[in-house]
């Protein structure tokens, strides 16, 4: 099977061969314990940052309740900035832990909006912390968050961001974008198997979670039990040594490699050829470079045709939350950027569409074959 779909992404063969090789006891091997220890300080190096990262177990939603949990306490108010699903979704951890969400809607075809956020906290910005999503998977849209964070902290507001499918794929500055708690997971951009959260915090943020006036009502969606162990050869619990030593090679072999360009240079690339075909994308401006959403015709839902896919041997991603059914959404991010793989892609979709009596204007495979973007 090929993997293209927007996460859980294609594991090279060669790092799940690394992964396995490296089992071992995570509580007892030294140098298991110090490959930790660099895997965090390489999350950090990635968003370019000397603040501390840590990882947890759990699969990166994990991280999105955990970083509610840790930081809000009852009756804080939440500023919940969303243009799509997972922006939305934050609504209701916020709510579990006790917090007041207050929703902030925005254009849902577009990335955030600096100056729509500018006027509204003018009027109000009593909020601790603001959430947002900066690759919104569903939507394929890549929100500003260089512009969006810096002007939350020019209100006092406290940023927690799902960067959950940019993370190793679009650039990230936690320092200069001033963000305050960033999420990521392993199995988009990183290509390592679903199963960990990665965790970037600021001091201001850490401080915060380290002086509550309540305690963390939970122990395992606790950033508190990690910032304690933070640089010990300790943890909170047994941790995965597989998916650690895959995350740390992903990591390096990332930092060896101007991942940005390459994203940009093969989201370029499908992008064109669903437009040249004549189909639409989703977004009307901040395309993602490493997640494609297409708007299907009427007479046709997502559904047949990521089933008739899989018949072929690809895997694609249908559309989820508003836009289940109408969508069907590719991956090129992380080990999924591999030229044939995407040109059997789109093969096979060129071949469904005639199949469903759909006409494109051009074949996707030649446009994508054909596009430069150097010219
Ligand atoms: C994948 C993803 C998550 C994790 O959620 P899943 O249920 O595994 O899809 C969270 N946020 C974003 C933006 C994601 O793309």
């Amino acid at each position: 099977m090929i993997v293209m779909s927007a996460g859980p992404t294609t594991v090279s063969r060669e790092k799940l061969n690394y992964m396995i090789k490296n089992s071992t006891n995570t509580d007892i091997d030294k140098n298991y314990i110090t490959i930790h220890r660099e895997t965090e300080a390489l999350i950090s190096k990635l968003v370019n940052t000397n603040a501390k990262s840590f990882v947890m177990l759990g699969e990166a939603i994990l991280g999105l309740e955990a970083a509610c949990s840790s930081l809000i306490e009852e009756g804080d108010r939440v500023l919940v900035i969303h243009n799509g699903f997972f922006g939305y979704g934050f609504k209701y951890f916020i709510e579990m832990c006790g917090g007041i969400p207050v929703m902030l809607e925005m254009d849902y075809t577009k990335g955030l909006n600096k100056d729509i956020l500018d006027g509204y906290l003018k009027k109000d910005s009593d909020f601790k912390f603001a959430t947002l999503v900066h690759c919104e998977t569903p939507s394929g849209i890549m929100n500003p968050i260089d512009e969006i964070c810096p002007l939350l902290q020019d209100y006092g507001v406290l940023s927690i961001v799902d960067a959950v499918s940019s993370i190793g794929g679009e650039f990230i500055d936690f320092d200069k974008f001033k963000i305050d708690v960033l999420i990521g997971g392993s199995q988009k951009c990183l290509s390592v198997p679903s199963g960990l959260t990665l965790i970037t915090i600021s001091e201001t943020a850490e401080s915060i979670v380290l002086n509550r006036k309540t305690p963390i009502k939970s122990y395992y969606c606790n950033f508190k039990n990690h910032l304690e162990k933070s640089g010990s050869r300790e943890f909170p619990y047994t941790m995965n040594d597989s998916l650690i030593y895959g995350l740390n090679i992903s990591l390096k072999n990332i930092l060896d490699t101007d991942y940005v360009s390459i994203h940009k240079e093969f989201g370029e690339r499908v992008r064109n050829a669903f437009i040249k075909s004549g189909l639409k994308l989703y977004p009307k401006s901040h395309f993602s470079n490493t997640v494609t959403t297409v708007l299907l015709p009427d007479n046709i839902t997502d559904v047949e045709i990521v089933d008739r896919m899989v018949q072929k041997g690809v895997f694609i991603s249908p559309g989820v939350g508003h836009l289940e059914g109408k969508t069907i959404r590719i991956g090129h991010m992380g080990d999924n950027l591999d030229e044939n793989m995407i040109i059997e892609t789109l093969k096979a979709l060129d071949e469904v569409f005639l199949e469903k009596n759909i006409v494109l204007e051009c074949s996707l495979t030649e446009s994508f074959m054909k596009y430069n973007v150097f010219f």
